[in-house]
């Protein structure tokens, strides 16, 4: 590639965790000849929410060679081993998704297949039981796995809680150092080249000019480049997922320090309970065909534990996606490229990757059609699996009490959740691809959790009649009942490795 067509000049349009998330990443992986500016408006707050993640961002902060210990400290951070999903299939009904396998698998078939077995025998131990990350989590522990594939201890995984502007600002001052520019300013202008409409230059409300090579909207919902600027369409999902508006507020703590999220499904919505270490984020996501503003902020007020800190702030969304992700010189990723609800921690994972494919697919100036349409077919395909995903949480409600719930039950599903809930029903199997987000113990946890169970057991575990699956149930979990004795309190894990430190 001649040096003229090499992309020399990238704007971020946008400081909140998307714009520096991005900014973070292309300052480590572009080492050299390239200078990085990302705009953002003291004016234009960011959303301020964000908190609860999923186990890859640990693969991110270890490609921008983050420190755990320091990150967690400087971000009031907290870990994370799963969800707890309360009131969903039924009130007064409970289920956690642990984050890793479940046992161990035997002779290459896993293991909730013998669960399955034995379930159907009378086996009455939900599958979670079976779940290293639930062990601990039940009991407020925590340590990072065990290295030792052997031990039971080794298959969990984790993510964090933290608090997304402390986030923001340790992602601006490790990509400060590394020489991105921030610069301050309300865009009012955005030129585009008359000839092939890309994106020349955005115009502050000072009148300063800002000219580069490629673009990066981090502009939040209003996909300020991306939709405003280069007209790309929003495809609404709001048919499956109602919940448009939410409430949120923060609280002290009056518990210990969970190391699992709680999501408490309510009338119309549900709310979230995030531990940091030393406040609450606490939420509450809701229709507004069925639920106002104000009932809503009365509803979450009343509900919460402990002290209120904060106003209680109202948000509204749109859930859906961007027609495409990446036109002509410009890549949205956060907010302007899409969003779906919170439920699964799933946004802040969204832009991770859309950095990390934009870094494996990074262009020319001349931006090849062929290699944009790679990355919006590929991030299409992430959008709609996790979109599957959280609508099978509605749908598989047994909750009849109230009109929300009722439609949710009802409501016409994307054939290809469809596919996978019949699938999942006969004999205990699932379409999916090592490239899916949600891997078989995350659907299993969903699809069990809300008694979608297989009808038959898999014919394969008729041929497997050596292991004595009573014995080696029952040996499991006392196996786990003993090691979980030996862990630390997540509060005594976080003193020792990681208290965050006010700066
Ligand atoms: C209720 C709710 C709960 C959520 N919880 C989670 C969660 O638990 N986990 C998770 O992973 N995700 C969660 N998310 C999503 C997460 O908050 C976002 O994905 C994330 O914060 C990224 O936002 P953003 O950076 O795209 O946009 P924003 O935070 O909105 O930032 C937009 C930026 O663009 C700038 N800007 C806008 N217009 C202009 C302009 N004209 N000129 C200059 N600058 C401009 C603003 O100043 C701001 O800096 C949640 C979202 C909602 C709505």
């Amino acid at each position: 590639m001649s040096e003229a067509n090499q992309i020399k000049n990238i704007v971020i349009v946008g400081g909140g965790s998307a714009g520096w998330m991005t900014a973070a990443m292309l300052s480590r992986q572009l080492e050299s000849n390239i200078s990085i500016t990302l705009v953002e408006s003291d004016e234009i707050s960011t959303i301020g929410v964000g908190e609860a993640t999923i186990p890859p961002i640990r693969a991110f902060n270890g490609m921008l060679g983050i420190n755990e210990s320091e990150f967690v400290s400087s971000c009031n951070g907290s870990f994370k081993l799963g969800i707890k999903f309360e009131n969903w299939a039924r009130k007064e009904e409970q289920y956690f998704h642990p984050f890793g396998r479940y046992a161990v698998d035997f002779d290459y078939i896993p293991f909730p297949y013998f669960w399955n077995k034995q379930r159907a025998v009378g086996n009455k131990r939900p599958l979670q039981d079976y779940s290293s990350a639930w062990q601990l989590a039940q009991h407020d522990r925590f340590s990072i796995p065990s290295t030792d594939k052997q031990s039971l201890f080794s298959g969990f995984e984790y993510a964090y809680h933290f608090d997304a502007g402390l986030y923001a600002n340790f992602l601006h001052d490790y990509a400060k150092e590394r020489g991105v520019k921030r610069q301050e300013g309300t865009i009012v202008k955005v030129d585009t080249d008359l000839n092939n409409g890309f994106i020349k230059s955005v115009t502050l409300a000072s009148g300063q000019q800002i000219e580069g090579d490629f673009f990066i909207d981090c502009s939040g919902g209003r996909a300020l480049l991306l939709s405003d600027a280069l007209g790309v369409k929003f495809i609404d999902w709001s048919e499956h997922l109602l919940c448009d508006r939410a409430v949120a507020v923060q609280t002290s703590h009056i518990k210990p320090i969970s190391p699992y999220t709680r999501s408490i499904a309510g009338d119309f919505g549900w709310q979230w309970r995030i531990p940091l270490q030393t406040r609450m984020g606490n939420g509450l996501v809701y229709s507004s065909e069925f639920m106002s503003e104000q009932t809503a902020m009365e509803e979450l007020i009343t509900s919460v534990d402990g002290k209120v800190l904060t106003e209680p702030k109202p948000i509204k969304f749109k859930v859906g996606r961007r027609e495409k992700f990446w036109s002509k010189n410009c890549v949205a990723i956060g907010l302007s490229a899409g969003f779906l609800e919170p439920l699964e921690s799933t946004s802040l994972h969204l832009i991770q990757s859309a950095i990390m494919r934009l870094v494996n697919l990074f262009p020319n100036k001349n931006c090849d059609e062929i290699n944009t349409d790679l990355f919006n077919k590929q991030t299409t395909e992430e959008y709609e699996h996790i979109r599957d995903f959280i609508i099978l949480h509605y749908k598989a409600t047994k909750r009849d009490d109230s009109e929300f719930w009722r439609y949710c039950q009802h409501m016409k599903i994307p054939d290809s959740l469809q596919n996978q809930i019949d699938l999942f029903s006969t004999h205990g199997h699932l379409d999916l691809s090592n490239k899916n987000l949600f891997k078989h113990e995350n659907w299993l946890a969903v699809l069990t959790g809300q008694n979608i169970l297989p009808k038959e057991v898999a014919p394969i575990l008729h041929y497997k009649q050596a292991v004595d699956l009573p014995g080696t149930l029952s040996s499991i979990l006392s196996s786990m009942e003993q090691i979980v004795k030996q862990v630390p309190t997540h509060e005594n894990f976080i003193k020792e490795h990681c208290q965050f430190v006010q700066k």
